[in-house]
């Protein structure tokens, strides 16, 4: 069952030198129990499109009247963007959707104990009473790996670790057990071993709550390892999607070719790594065409410096945005 529809949605800022795109005509859908890779490097949208889920977006922010976010929900869909009052939002910001993000400093006052925030959030969203919400903030710190969690409830995020820190903000994310988690880069900060022990615990608890993950991340090798489908996002457009067995072993789009040529091989780890050349053009510089035809190698002159490319289906679920890949191209 959907969870969460995005449709059409694009998101411009307001500023000193005129309006930015940050995300264009961005369509996507997030199922019970799914997790949807977001990928792309920095400055492609994908934060951007997070935040607007939970309409975290500053006040110069604009939607483009087509824009959609629809909660599916048994007691009738919620339309997020046509929530006007900051009220309406507080059932979904961190109570239907919550959110985790790479640096859990962000997500923790540092002058209030771990366990009086978790406490709170609790509050909020739930009927629970104190107790129970103590109760209920221990256990999850238990369930997230964190030991002697009783004493820990009680300690400042200054005296957590590194990876403590971000089991606890998962903890803390998942105690409303929301019904959609929004994790952007949650593991880029960590060494390799919490990270694998992070989105292993990602994945279990989206088995066990059924929950909906939106995994935002610039490295498509944490996509391989935990998500079901990826979206591959450059300048703020969608160039590929599909399930990630069919975009890592059939890439398409020619930028979804150059991150996977960007990751290390474990079958050659001394072979040079292939970063895709050149830098992703600064929001006011958007080309014309395609997006991607300024650092494009196989862009088509005179088509893909000029005209948008439509949506190809290559298989069942799996689609790309390329000029290259319509039959008829010259
Ligand atoms: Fe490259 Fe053209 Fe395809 Fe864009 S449309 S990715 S420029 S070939």
């Amino acid at each position: 069952m959907s969870l969460l529809s995005v449709q059409d949605l694009t998101i411009r800022f307001r500023t000193e030198e005129g309006l930015i795109t940050a995300v264009e005509k961005v369509s996507f859908d997030i199922a019970e129990g799914e997790i949807l890779g977001l990928v792309g490097e920095s400055g492609s949208g994908k934060s951007v499109t997070a935040k607007s889920l939970m309409r975290l977006m500053g006040d110069n922010a604009v939607f483009d009247p087509a824009s959609r976010i629809t909660l599916h929900r048994q007691g009738g869909d919620l339309d997020v963007l046509g929530l006007r009052r900051e009220r309406d939002m507080r059932p979904v910001r961190g109570g239907e959707i919550s959110m985790v993000f790479q640096e859990p400093m962000a997500s923790f006052a540092p002058a209030i104990t771990v366990g009086a925030q978790m406490v709170e959030q609790l509050l909020i969203h739930t009927d629970l009473s104190r107790k129970a919400a103590r109760t209920l903030s221990i256990d999850m710190l238990a369930r997230v790996g964190i030991s002697d969690p009783a004493r820990r409830f009680d300690q400042y995020v200054f005296e957590f670790s590194g990876g403590m820190r971000q089991r606890a903000m998962i903890a803390m994310a998942l105690s409303t057990k929301p019904r959609l988690l929004i994790a952007d880069e949650p593991t880029t900060a960590l060494d390799v071993t919490i990270q694998a022990q992070v989105l292993e615990l990602m994945k279990e608890l989206v088995a066990e709550f059924r929950m909906g993950i939106l995994f935002i991340t610039h490295d498509l090798g944490v996509i391989a390892q935990t998500a079901d489908r990826v979206a591959v996002m450059y300048l703020g457009n969608l160039v590929e999607t599909g399930t990630v067995r069919d975009v890592i072993r059939r890439p398409a789009h020619p930028y979804t070719k150059g991150l996977l040529q960007a990751l290390p091989r474990i079958d050659d780890l001394d072979a040079p790594l292939m970063p895709v050349p050149g830098d992703i053009p600064g929001p006011l510089d958007r080309p014309g065409g395609c997006v991607f035809h300024t650092r494009c190698g196989v862009a088509i002159s005179g088509l893909c410096n000029t005209q948008i490319p439509q949506e190809v289906t290559l298989a069942p679920g799996h689609a790309a945005r390329c000029h290259a890949l319509t039959k008829d191209a010259p």
